[in-house]
């Protein structure tokens, strides 16, 4: 039987409970133990792929074409796993599948209650994760102990302790000691109340993750210790760090993945964590920088592009470059003086996805500025698209040629709507999601990045380019080097005569991992740096 560990939250939210919940996936990988990975949500809506991004960060799209939460990214980044549609669990789907359930009269006249029907659905679905080879499940519970929203999952959890015994399960809390500037002091207090929280509940928790700014001393270890009943060992400290992918090796040091095992009752297997540490060192110590410009749409909210930040950075790795990113609001880019103003000495430029008009026509500038000026450009999803509408207007003279998505009436649809798209009515869940496959052109840039012939990449898009038209921008050079295997869609465009112009419908930032960076983000990384050596070589 696989064992379980569920990690809660306490005192307040962005904890970073992901990030510490993956990188206990990280440190078990490197035991050699074979977990799996899971998020619960207590919103409910069905799936994440509804919410705006004001509302909620990105969209993370599994391979399978789920649209989860960001976590999911963090899991898949810092272990070797590929999640599924399985791997998010929202209250909304657990409320409509028992809902359906009674509506097929599968009660057979019972009254149906959180306790025992909903309770009884979350259980499956920690036991559905178990299913496969896993040794070690783990569950992240989202939200906040002491919301209202989170209390069926966490009842699920002390039934599920219950049935499936003690030494089976482990319990982390991650709670926030605050340092209290006029006392000179960190303070417990906040945890305390939250494990109280959690222990009228029903659950105890096993071992208390303390999120901290300062280093936690023995007195206060001690303290948390005794009022929170957990042993001292199991008072691990999580310092702030301006790497998240160090989190691995400072919960190793504090001896976290050591405690887990003990309290499973299984075998400490060697830990080989030092493979994971020397890409940490590479990240540490790079030997060059190179400035790229996010322009996009989303740009000013933190988590919103979570898994670009991310891949830019993996993308880094092989050139020892560090990444600088200069995130551009799309709509301040109206004028040629603000274009100037925000673009100057940038090294390479990246159009994000997006949907909806609003900052269009500043993409459409700055990929101008990238294509005339010869900076490296990488476009993804819409960042595509409007690479292909920017070259239709100024490169084959289509003034007018838009995004059906922009201006329906447009003389010129260079991009429209996909064909397996026109008979939609419903918004959730049925986008082109997912991983679909790619062939790319002999001797083309992409097919030198990737190295292989056919590739598989996950989607998340309603418009394409329309084929119809796509022969007059072919003739004035725009190059399309992935196509779908039917040769029917345009999955990556490219430029011959610049340094770097390469834009892709899907999105490669979700397969990008520390240790397997994606190929695309290292050979635009390169390309930037190229660049700035070129501008700006390295004094003597
Ligand atoms: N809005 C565009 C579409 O639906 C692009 C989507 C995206 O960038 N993810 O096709």
């Amino acid at each position: 039987m696989a064992k379980y560990i569920f990690v809660t939250g306490g005192v307040l939210s962005s904890l970073g409970k992901g990030v510490a919940s993956a990188s206990i996936g990280t440190l078990l990988e490197a035991r050699r133990y074979r977990i799996n990975m899971q998020k619960f949500d207590p919103y409910l809506n069905v799936d994440p792929g509804t919410l705006t991004p004001f509302q909620h960060g990105e969209v993370f799209v599994t391979r399978d074409g789920a649209e989860t939460d960001l976590d999911l990214g963090h899991y898949e980044r810092f272990t070797s796993l590929t999640l599924n549609r399985n791997s998010n669990t929202t209250s909304g789907q657990v409320y409509y599948e028992v809902i359906e359930r009674e509506r097929r009269g599968d009660f057979l006249g019972k009254t149906v209650q959180v306790v025992p029907h909903i309770t009884e659905e979350i259980k499956r679905r920690f036991r559905r994760l178990a299913r496969g080879n896993a040794e070690i499940v783990i569950a992240e519970i989202g939200g906040t102990v002491g919301d209202i929203e989170s209390l069926p999952f966490l009842e699920s959890i002390r039934q599920f302790r219950q049935e499936v015994g003690a030494e089976n399960i482990c319990c982390i809390h991650l709670t926030y000691i605050p340092y209290i500037q006029a006392a000179g002091e960190l303070k417990s207090k906040p945890t305390q109340h939250s494990v109280e929280r959690l222990r009228e509940i029903g659950i105890q928790p096993d071992i208390i993750l303390c999120r901290t700014e300062k280093p936690l001393n023995q007195d206060l270890r001690e303290k948390i210790s005794l009022y929170c009943n957990v042993p001292f060992q199991a008072v691990i400290e999580a310092r702030d760090t301006d790497c998240i992918y160090e989190i691995p090796l400072t919960f190793h040091q504090e001896k976290l993945d050591q405690v887990i095992l003990r309290k499973l009752r299984l075998r400490p297997r060697v830990s080989h964590l030092k493979e994971w540490g020397k890409l940490i060192d590479q990240l540490r110590n790079p030997e060059h920088e190179v400035e790229i410009a996010m322009v996009g749409k989303y740009v000013k909210l933190q988590d919103s592009y979570k898994s670009l930040d991310e891949a830019l950075r993996h993308g880094g790795l092989a050139s020892r470059t560090r990444v600088k990113l200069r995130k551009v609001d799309s709509e301040s880019l109206r004028r040629d003086d603000e274009l100037e103003r925000s673009l100057a000495g940038v090294d390479g430029i990246l159009v994000p996805g997006g949907f909806g008009t609003r900052g269009v026509e500043g993409m459409v500038a700055a990929i101008r500025y990238a294509r005339e000026k010869r900076i490296p450009f990488f476009g993804i999803c819409l960042g595509l698209q409007v690479a292909v509408i920017e070259f239709a207007r100024n490169v084959c003279g289509l003034d007018r040629a838009n995004s059906t998505e922009f201006d329906p009436q447009t003389p010129h649809p260079v991009i429209t709507l996909m064909d397996s798209q026109r008979q939609v009515q419903a918004m959730g869940g049925t986008m082109r999601l997912g991983g679909y496959p790619c062939v790319l052109a002999a001797g083309s840039l992409s097919r030198r990045c990737y190295g292989v012939p056919r590739i598989v990449e996950r989607h998340r898009h309603r418009y394409e380019v329309n084929p119809h038209l796509f022969g007059r921008l072919q003739e004035k050079g725009l190059q399309a080097s992935g196509r779908s295997p039917d040769r029917k869609l345009v999955e990556i465009v490219e430029l011959k005569d610049h340094p770097f112009f390469v834009a892709t419908q899907f999105h490669p930032e979700f397969q990008s991992r520390l240790a397997s960076p994606h190929p695309i983000f290292s050979a635009f990384i390169a390309a930037a740096l190229r660049q700035r050596l070129e501008n700006r070589p390295p004094s003597a």
